[in-house]
């Protein structure tokens, strides 16, 4: 199973049995033994060899007795990793040889050890730490750092060059890709990778080598899950500012700066408001009102996912509470969730507990997911999530539908509601007979499948109009409203429903 972990873990005990200590304590024995038998040539030639050939012998091994390891995975720690750098980038200054030295770090690993127990996180990383040594060679030192973390000294070559690395790279990321099986859950993971050549790096020595593929590593989860990159002198200051930013939303969204703002969303058989979409902002002291587009990023890769979806319910759930007070019917608020909170195995479980807590019934909760999220995974957790989430009542929500080639299979299988068709499809509806056609082709296989629809990004009165026609049953955008502070949602819907008793409805398509 583990075959390369065992190998080395019991090379280490053999190692320890034949220690130099060990054979220190016999070697008067040795000698006298020698003596005996061979006379006084013997003697001196035991009593001087074997010494020169242990210290020769220790001088040249890499981890030793006193090496410590981690405690899971039998791989020895950071400081195996420095040395075997430093003595690298020495042999290379003298013999032309280039070195490298790569991180990489599972991708949601902080993630999954907190959703499944203990032993879950030790399995996947005794795996990990098996296949990852599969793809090294027998001389590169692997070491276990913190979390999914593990950092490579790669064996100093002629050709130790960008390419070959990213090769490498690629290697270990295919590695990874392969599902780990745990208890009978299939867990995908990805890996992201960062590495540094010797060439690049200004100080030579085993630390700051460590350092900076740490830098490159911290780039690649930037653009990850999945990435790789090269380590270059301009990165460290970019990954300071880009920390400074990950504390800051951390805040943010713990003081409530960032707070949902609502989008509506009305049907177009009568014009009313069937719901309203959330969406996160951050009203940032100085910088004013900041879009998710330019947040979103920082929350991801500082783990606050599942802070923000918790965040943006709470206010969801309570503007539903507040919207009953008043004296129209609100039926529904929309809520996006991400791949990474999709992948709690508890999600079920905490929203049944919000609603619960709010007394609000399940099918006024729309679950807004993307189509890439539908159709890129075969991982249980999310599927399981997904109809779990269903059958609690909850509307399902298939956003940006037509940019990420859900199967009509995978449509089925999560129970998907209703089809946002993306705003791209949706522009110009009323003068391009090409965006036409694809929206009518759209609407009808939803009608088929008896799904409910709803175009994003409507701007304009032609294109509400067109879709209407075309037996489109809600419309959201700018043209209808932008989204706006809780607080002026219900002046909102007044001037809304005034508007409607006004206008004269539009005649929809026959059939
Ligand atoms: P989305 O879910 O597709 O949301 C619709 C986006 O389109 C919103 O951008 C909205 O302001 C914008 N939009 C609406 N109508 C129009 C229109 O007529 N024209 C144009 N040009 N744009 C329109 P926003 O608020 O910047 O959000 C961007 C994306 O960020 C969202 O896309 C969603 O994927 C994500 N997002 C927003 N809030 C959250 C959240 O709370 N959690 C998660 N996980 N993602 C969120
Ligand atoms: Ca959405
Ligand atoms: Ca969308």
């Amino acid at each position: 199973m583990h075959a390369r972990a065992k190998l080395s873990s019991t090379y280490d005990r053999l190692r320890r049995a034949i220690s130099i200590q060990y054979l220190l304590a016999f070697l008067p024995a040795i000698t006298l033994g020698a003596y005996w038998l061979g006379g006084e040539g013997a003697l001196v030639a035991v009593a001087l060899i074997l010494p020169a050939l242990l210290s020769i012998s220790e001088g040249f091994s890499t981890p030793t007795l006193h090496t410590p390891h981690d405690g899971i995975t039998r791989l020895p720690l950071r400081s195996a990793v420095e040395n075997a750098l430093d003595r690298s980038l020495d042999a290379h200054s003298r013999s032309g040889l280039t070195t490298a030295s790569i991180q990489l770090d599972l991708d949601d690993f902080h993630a999954i050890a907190e959703r499944y127990d203990h032993s879950a996180a030790e399995q996947i990383l005794l795996q990990a730490s098996d296949r990852l040594l599969g793809v090294l060679r027998s001389n590169d030192v692997m070491a276990r750092l913190d979390g999914g973390r593990f950092a490579i000294a790669v064996t100093p070559a002629r050709r130790a060059d960008l390419e070959t690395l990213i090769q490498m790279g690629g290697r270990i990321q295919e590695s990874v890709a392969v599902p780990f099986l745990v208890g009978n859950t299939n867990i995908y993971l990805t890996a992201s990778v960062g590495f540094c050549l010797s060439s690049r790096l200004a100080t030579q020595t085993g630390a700051a080598m460590l350092d900076a593929a740490e830098c490159a590593l911290q780039e690649a989860k930037l653009n990850g899950p999945g990435g790789v990159r090269a380590y270059s002198p301009e990165m460290k200051r970019k990954i300071r500012s880009q920390s400074a930013l990950q504390e800051e939303v951390r805040a943010a969204l713990e003081t409530g700066e960032i707070q949902p703002w609502f989008q509506p969303q009305i049907s177009t058989h009568t014009g009313e408001v069937t719901g309203f979409e959330a969406l996160a902002r951050w009203q940032h002291p100085t910088r004013g009102i900041i879009n998710p587009s330019d947040f979103l990023p920082a929350i991801e890769q500082a783990g606050l996912s599942e802070r923000l979806s918790e965040v943006i319910l709470f206010h969801s759930l309570s503007a539903l509470k507040q919207w009953d007070k008043t004296d129209f019917y609100l039926p529904s608020v929309g809520v996006n969730f991400s791949s990474d909170e999709l992948r709690n195995p508890k999600l079920v479980e905490k929203i049944q507990w919000e609603l619960d807590r709010f007394d609000i019934a399940a099918g006024r909760l729309n679950i807004e997911i993307l189509e890439s999220v539908v159709s890129g995974t075969d991982d249980d957790t999310i599927a399981r999530n997904i109809k779990g989430l269903s059958q609690l009542g909850c509307g399902i929500d298939l956003d940006d539908f037509g940019t990420g080639h859900a199967a009509i299979a995978n449509i089925r299988r999560f129970s998907v509601s209703r089809i946002k068709v993306d705003r791209s499809f949706v522009t110009k509806i009323d003068l391009d007979p090409e965006q036409n056609r694809m929206v009518s082709a759209i609407l009808t296989m939803a009608e088929r499948l008896e799904l409910d629809t709803l175009a994003e990004g409507v701007e304009s009165v032609g294109e509400h109009a067109t879709l209407s026609q075309l037996g489109c049953g809600h419309v959201q955008g700018f043209g209808i409203g932008r989204p706006m502070p809780f607080s002026e949602t219900v002046t909102w819907i007044e001037k809304h429903r005034t508007k409607i008793v006004q206008t004269p409805t539009i005649s929809r398509k026959q059939g």
